[in-house]
């Protein structure tokens, strides 16, 4: 068996219109073409731990229309639990709307539905997964009283807690004290304690009761601040073409690592390895890596397998 992953968070579909340019209030724009994927952090940290080899369990929410049925079903195409995704009768699934001119600007408008309203019972009925858990990972594109009671059942079991504070908003030291790992980026850690500094945002968060301060730096990497004091993990250099999900890639390959027993900077590495071979595939659930291409970029060259470079 691999190691027990329980994700739980936001599945939203991503509807895409890619055209001239970006309309203004009030005016169309025709011309453009279309296409439809899964998005939604929760689901996809939900897929990047999959494809990482975890067993994973995903708790969430859907509407009762066909886009959740289609979600649920890109979520089976991962070999992800599904037991723990709800059917919202009166909310439908959450869905961005998203427009991208010929430069590769964008305008997003999300209408989160059914993810709004994923609930304390929600999180009660999955309690026999978190418990039985190696890792819990959330993020805050869900209610936050959802996030908390899970992170209280995880503490209760020791099943480990990584937060995903993304998008940042202000979060209570009650909460902050049941996470083991925190993993902002640079902006999220810098929202939410006012110190532009990772290192001095990093401290603050750690006064406030958070284990181990992971802050992501793109193509920097990642700085690890914990009991032990602090590391630098650097990035790996690759050709970045879009950091769609590159935190996501990041998250669920450090949950799995975790899981699995690796050190904290052997799992961060690996976790910037995922997150730098997600800026190299364009768009969110196909730049998700799966283990093998992360696996030979954190091998030193040399070590029988790949000589670094990120495999395509
Ligand atoms: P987010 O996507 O949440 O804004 P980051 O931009 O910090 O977070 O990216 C998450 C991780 O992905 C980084 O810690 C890094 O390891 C990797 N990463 C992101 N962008 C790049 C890049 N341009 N080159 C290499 N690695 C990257």
């Amino acid at each position: 068996m691999g190691a027990r992953i329980v994700v739980i968070g936001s599945v939203n579909t991503d509807l895409v219109v890619r055209g001239p340019r970006i309309p203004t209030p009030g005016e169309t724009v025709t011309g453009g073409t279309f296409m439809r994927a899964q998005g939604g952090k929760g689901s996809n940290q939900a897929m990047a731990a999959a494809r990482a080899g975890a067993d994973v369990t995903f708790v969430a929410r859907v509407g009762d229309d066909e886009l959740g049925e289609a979600a649920i079903a890109g979520l089976r195409d991962e070999s992800i639990e599904v037991g723990f995704v709800a059917r919202d009768p009166d909310h439908p699934t959450g869905v961005a709307l998203i427009m991208v001119d010929r430069s590769g600007e964008n305008a997003i408008s999300v209408a989160p539905g059914a993810n709004a309203n994923l609930s304390v019972g929600d999180v009660e009925a999955a309690r026999p997964a978190i418990e039985s858990a190696d890792v819990l990972l959330m993020q805050l594109e869900t209610p936050l009283p959802a996030v908390g009671r899970a992170a209280e059942i995880a503490r209760a079991a020791s099943t480990r807690v990584i937060l995903n504070p993304a998008p940042a908003r202000p979060l209570g030291d009650s909460l902050l004290a049941l996470v083991d790992v925190l993993t902002p980026n640079e902006g999220e850690s810098a929202l939410l304690t006012n110190e532009a500094d990772p290192r001095a945002a990093a401290a603050r968060l750690r006064e406030s009761g958070v284990d181990t301060v992971v802050v992501t730096l793109g193509p920097r990497g990642a700085l690890v601040l914990s009991g032990d004091g602090e590391s630098s993990v650097a990035g790996f250099p690759v050709k970045a073409i879009d950091t769609t999900a590159a935190g996501d890639a990041f998250n669920g390959f450090l949950a799995v690592s975790l899981a699995e027993g690796l050190d904290r900077n052997a799992a961060v590495r690996r976790a910037c390895a995922a997150g730098a071979l997600a800026t190299t595939v364009p768009g969110a659930t196909p730049s998700l890596p799966f283990r093998s291409p992360v696996d030979d970029l954190v091998k030193p060259p040399g070590s029988g397998h790949s000589s670094g470079k990120p495999s395509s």
